[in-house]
């Protein structure tokens, strides 16, 4: 064995089935919503069962779980990027006891083929600082809300969504179907006292991406900085090491949608989200008004899309302004780019700066 430094490799944990035919899967085909059958070149086959969890658990909920994959996956679990789980089955008569079980748990089961897959998101309140949302609770509300599309294979293709808490976009939401941005819009209020008592002036100077930041000398003699509000672009980036700098605003602080996103797979390249609504009220605990637009923007693309095309895909076949026209979503300022700091960074421009 080589020396390990990292995790546990996987293999020590792979189901026997699984191992067996490690690389001989010959194809996969959608049984029913949450479920997926696997065949291999020597003839195993095996089914995976997919279910919606949160992606914050405690022990006895991973307890649960172990016990669900003692009984019928031989003890072996898998959680999926999209903070789903997955039990693999090999006897196919134990798939609706476990759906039955698994759903009376509270833990639906779907998300597969072409259908609304779990939310991948960030960390939100719970325990980030520059957090605008509570990210795992707008994944709650959203996904209530669209839960009727989670147990079908009947949408016009895979439907993604990815929720990020700030500018950071630690989520990776640029490549989603529907993407959800917490954003700042104001520059960090300074305060002296902590930055002179807590923070290294260069440090925090260097962590400003758009050299907004400069330092400035108190009357007393001690050191501060000031911002430049023309350059600084709300990412928060000197809160992270300098506490004298918050960027928390609750008054000000938003929620953005962007659409159109995809990650690229052998058929075609990866396709970026655009802004389509700069500006929506930050409402927890159920952000109603969020909620409400997604299922507008999903509901639009279900009645107008070809099949197999994902939401950037139709957008890109009907153009931006049809899309703005079908979906009633208004067309603003905020939607054109100023591309004035586009050389050094294109989080600068107007879409994020309003
Ligand atoms: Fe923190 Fe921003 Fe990442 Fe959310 S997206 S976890 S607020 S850095
Ligand atoms: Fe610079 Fe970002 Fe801080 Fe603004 S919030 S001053 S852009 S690091």
């Amino acid at each position: 064995m080589p020396i390990m430094i990292g995790p546990p490799h996987y293999e020590q944990m792979l189901h026997p089935v699984i191992k067996k035919n490690y690389g001989k899967w010959l194809y996969h085909e959608h049984v029913k919503p949450g479920v997926i059958k696997h065949v291999s070149e020597t003839g195993d086959e095996v089914y995976t069962v997919r279910a919606a969890i949160p992606k914050i658990i405690s022990v006895d909920f991973v307890r649960m779980l172990c016990d669900i994959a003692d009984r019928y996956s031989d003890g072996y679990v898998k959680f999926t990027s999209r903070h789903a789980v997955e039990f693999i089955i090999t006897d196919k008569n134990k798939i609706d006891p476990l759906i039955k079980e698994l759903e009376s748990k509270g833990m639906p089961v779907g998300g597969t083929g072409k259908s609304y897959k779990p939310i991948v998101h960030t960390i939100g309140w719970n325990h980030c600082h520059t957090a605008v949302i509570d990210a795992p609770g707008l994944a709650k509300a959203i996904s209530d809300g669209l839960f009727e599309y989670f147990k079908r294979n009947d949408l016009p293709a895979k439907l993604k969504i990815a929720i990020a808490c700030c500018l950071n976009m630690c989520g990776a939401v640029h490549c989603s179907d529907i993407a959800i941005v917490g954003m700042h819009r104001k520059p960090p209020v300074v305060d002296d006292e902590i930055v002179a008592k807590f923070c290294e002036i260069p440090t925090t100077v260097a962590s400003c991406p758009t050299l907004a930041i400069k330092p400035k000398v108190l009357p007393d003699g001690k050191r501060s900085v000031e911002i430049n509000p023309e350059r600084c672009m709300y990412c928060g980036n000197c809160y992270t090491v300098c506490p004298g700098l918050n960027i928390i605003n609750p008054k000000y602080d938003c929620l953005s949608l962007w659409v159109g996103g995809k990650v690229p797979n052998a058929r075609s390249p990866p396709m970026y989200s655009r802004l389509v609504i700069p500006y929506l009220p930050n409402n927890p605990p159920r952000w109603p008004e969020t909620v409400e637009a997604i299922k507008k923007i999903v509901k639009a693309w279900i009645e107008n899309a070809r099949e197999d095309e994902r939401i950037g895909e139709w957008i890109e076949r009907i153009g931006w302004e049809k899309f703005f026209k079908i979906t009633g979503i208004p067309f603003t300022d905020k939607h054109i780019d100023d591309f004035i700091f586009s050389i050094r960074d294109f989080r600068t421009t107007t879409q994020f700066k309003f």
